[in-house]
């Protein structure tokens, strides 16, 4: 099992553009500040969507100028289509991801977009991101929605999520992912569905998943899926954005919980999480009302909690 994972905050993109409620810029940037400041190395800040679509991402390319100035970190967004694209790359971005939904009815429904017409799409954004010279060039993602089923269509079938994934590596990208975004995944499906998408497009080329709590089982899934080699996770500070199927449980899997568990494990993660902790703070005072989730944040550190990450620094 891998002895080191890269923890990507998700909240300020999928937290934010769940909820009502819009984030005022100076607070997103206090957030973004503070976790860097905890050890976070990636996050997600922003999406390259129609500010009325998502008015709660409209400053995206305001916070990715900022985020651009924090040393060390990866500043990624997701974006929908190539004029997204467009956008990251003319605001400086360091990682961009495209969801692709492996249900073309959540595809359609979502999108409007079939999945040859996203397909092309990619390669339309692989040749913008060829174009230009390396040292500016994002890393490339294709993002496997509905990966381990969908509310609309149900199960969705291993193989045409394998299928999609060499077709997005076909298309140009760097890596893909693969989403829980309904919270159907359990851990034994985890594994398997790693295990074949790994076997087509190789192992260096699927690192991360993005997994969800909407059924308890998200810290079960991301065990799955160290115990196959994943070394990347997105989570959300507070699982921020909840879950519209489950009221009451967190959609993404919780930051805090998530670099608990981990580091309890004696994986490090970087992360500093008492200081972690803190930056709950914010996301309470710029968002007075919203439901923020957590156990560890709620029980505190166990009496002698002693971090891989800090066992670490110490040695
Ligand atoms: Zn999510």
């Amino acid at each position: 099992m891998t002895t080191q994972v890269l923890v990507s905050e998700v909240g300020p993109r999928d937290g934010l553009q769940s909820i009502q409620a819009v984030m005022p810029l100076e607070a997103k940037k206090a957030w973004i500040a503070a976790e860097a400041a905890a050890g976070v190395t990636e996050i997600e800040v922003g999406s390259f969507v129609p500010a009325k679509l998502l008015p709660q991402l409209a400053d995206t390319a305001e916070v990715v100028a900022y985020a651009r100035t924090i040393p060390g970190l990866t500043v990624a967004v997701l974006v929908p289509n190539l004029k997204g694209a467009a956008a990251a790359v003319a605001a400086g971005v360091h990682k961009i991801t495209i969801p692709l939904s492996a249900s073309e009815t959540h595809s359609l429904k979502n999108v409007r977009r079939t999945h040859a017409q996203m397909l092309d799409e990619v390669r339309g954004i692989v040749a913008l991101l060829r174009s230009l010279p390396a040292e500016r060039r994002p890393k490339f993602e294709g993002g496997l929605s509905t990966a381990f089923g969908c509310t609309l269509e149900g199960e969705v079938p291993a193989d045409r999520v394998v299928q999609l994934a060499g077709q997005l590596m076909e298309a140009g990208c760097d890596e893909v992912g693969l989403s829980d975004t309904t919270g159907y995944a359990n851990p034994a499906q985890v594994k398997a569905l790693v295990r074949r998408v790994r076997a087509v497009v190789g192992d260096h080329a699927l690192s991360g998943l993005h997994l969800h709590n909407t059924r308890g089982l998200g810290l079960a899934n991301v065990l799955a899926g160290l115990e196959v080699g994943i070394s990347t996770f997105d989570s959300s500070l507070g699982g921020l954005g909840g879950c519209p199927f489950a009221p009451g449980a967190s959609g993404n899997i919780v930051t805090e919980d998530l670099v608990f568990m981990l580091e309890a494990m004696g994986i490090g993660t970087g992360i500093d999480l008492a200081r972690l902790l803190e930056v709950r703070h914010i996301l309470r005072d710029a968002l007075p009302g919203e439901a923020i989730y957590g156990f560890t944040p709620e029980a505190g550190l166990p009496l002698g909690f002693r971090s891989a990450t800090h066992a670490e620094t110490a040695a």
